[in-house]
């Protein structure tokens, strides 16, 4: 198209208006053709698909997009809106053994009220949700399964940065399990990260801090098996005891506006997964294919190092799909799992043995569900290698923005003989170029700016998230009153 309209052009200039004008008509429109019967058209616009789509295949049944969906195939971070009815689930962390792919575990789940949830953080994975462009200081709700580090190891950048980056007004809170005895519970687990970030802490301290390091434990027995754990704004989390190895692992279930999701976190299989995950629309657990000696072959780890450490603590593949099949979700997802060419197809033999259901691997890392009361859509998210962060996120609702003043300053926490060691800018900024230095917080007190005399971008960016949030709780309540 483009070849011909650049010759019909190189011809025009040779030639009159007239000859100009006709050439590039000619190569433009396309002549009207005589259209065909209804009949044709109906068997080529839908011939070969049966009415009633759910026999087409195993993975299909009530899965389909979304019509809001701005791509079907992908998912590009920040080009759609979680919808007022809508839970929308993305893997951010996938597997155990950590790799740039799969960035340990890590599930986030956002809601049509404007509410989101984390459960479990681990390492690395804050850097696919920058990737996804959510900002840290979105994250204020983390549910942690259990203790294992690839599970909790992004919780100091999460919290450390998360609050350098706007995390100002509300502090972070930490839901996870108790231990058999104190020492092993979240509660000492959060006063030991607390000991791990002191020296951060303070240096971060010359920075608005606010709330940001008031960190809050909510602790719950393990062993009370259908415990709330949150109740919030339409929200429901129970919890339930999980076999993995040691006592405190926990698993999870969220409930919102019809819509239900479960992520059982590690551990063998078990009779109370199928109690408590009945019928939910997305039932999550881990996955560990039974392929042991060929893996090692792989990884060079000793057979017998993977068959005890699957025996004592997870989820064989056949087991995973033998407890989807009591549970009867809409959608069945694995995660925590390999996710490899040589090993994909053998998982999935292995789920199929007992789920003949919908099934998608909740990896690699970026995975990202829709889920409706309608629909429920599987797309794998495209997270940039390189990205940058999202707009701390506010919210506008009195009108301002508050900088709280930062608590401690660089006089009071660093010598001057390490300053009086800096080399004096003068030496290496160029001739005639030297930036006014903001050596000292320039601001007595709070900072607060009301929305008029922001920058609009910084309106905008700033204040994306609250105003979507405004929109679907307008929409929900709407409902609500019908
Ligand atoms: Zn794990
Ligand atoms: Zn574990």
């Amino acid at each position: 198209m483009q070849a011909s309209l650049r010759r019909g052009v190189g011809f025009a200039m040779l030639s009159t208006g007239i000859l100009f004008t006709a050439t590039v008509a000619a190569a433009q429109v396309p002549a009207v053709q005589q259209p065909s019967s209804e009949a044709e058209i109906s068997v080529g616009l839908s011939g070969g698909v049966p009415m009633g789509r759910w026999t087409e295949g195993l993975l299909y049944d009530g899965i389909s997009p979304q019509p809001w969906l701005k791509s079907a195939a992908n998912w590009f971070p920040g080009t759609e809106d979680v919808q007022p009815n809508e839970m929308r689930i993305t893997f951010m962390g996938s597997a155990p053994m950590i790799r740039p792919g799969q960035m340990n575990t890590s599930i986030y789940v956002e809601l049509g009220n404007g509410d989101n949830f984390v459960f479990d953080i681990g390492e690395g994975s804050p850097a696919n949700y920058v990737a996804a462009r959510v900002a840290l200081n979105q994250l204020k709700r983390v549910f942690i399964t259990h203790l294992h580090v690839d599970h909790f190891g992004g919780l100091p950048y999460v919290w450390m940065f998360g609050t350098w980056a706007g995390g100002w007004h509300e502090p972070l809170r930490v839901y996870g399990p108790s231990g058999r005895t104190p020492e092993y519970g979240t509660e000492t687990m959060v006063e030991g990260m607390k000991m791990m970030t002191g020296w951060h802490r303070d240096a971060f301290s010359v920075f608005p801090v606010g709330k940001g390091w008031d960190i809050e434990t909510h602790q719950f027995d393990f062993r009370d098996n259908g415990g709330t754990v949150y109740e919030e704004n339409g929200v429901k989390v129970i919890h339930w005891q999980r076999s993995h190895a040691k006592d405190g692992a926990s698993a999870y279930r969220l409930d919102w506006n019809g819509l239900c999701f479960v992520w059982t976190g590690d551990g063998r299989p078990s009779e109370l997964d199928a109690k408590y995950a009945k019928g939910c629309d997305v039932y999550v657990t881990e996955l560990q294919t039974e392929i042991v000696e060929i893996n090692s072959g792989v990884q060079g780890v000793p057979p017998f190092l993977a068959r005890y450490t699957i025996d004592t603590h997870h989820t064989p593949g056949y087991a995973s799909g033998y407890v989807a099949n009591q549970v009867q979700p809409r959608l069945f997802m694995t995660t925590h799992m390999n996710f490899d060419p040589f090993m994909n197809e053998e998982t999935v033999a292995e789920v199929r043995e007992h789920w003949k259901g919908p099934y998608h691997f909740g990896a690699p890392d970026g995975i990202v569900v829709n889920v409706t009361k309608e629909q429920i859509w599987v797309r794998e998210g495209i997270l940039p290698e390189y990205p940058n962060s999202r707009a701390p996120q506010f919210d506008f609702t009195n009108g301002q923005l508050v900088v709280p003043h930062p608590p401690t300053s660089r006089e009071e926490i660093q010598e001057p003989f390490v300053r009086e060691q800096q080399i004096d800018p003068a030496e290496y900024y160029p001739p005639g170029y030297y930036p006014e230095l903001l050596e000292d917080w320039p601001v007595d007190g709070d900072l607060v700016v009301p929305l008029e005399a922001l920058p609009e971008n910084l309106r905008e960016s700033m204040g994306a998230a609250w105003r979507l949030k405004l929109h679907n709780m307008e929409v929900l309540e709407g409902q609500g009153s019908e």
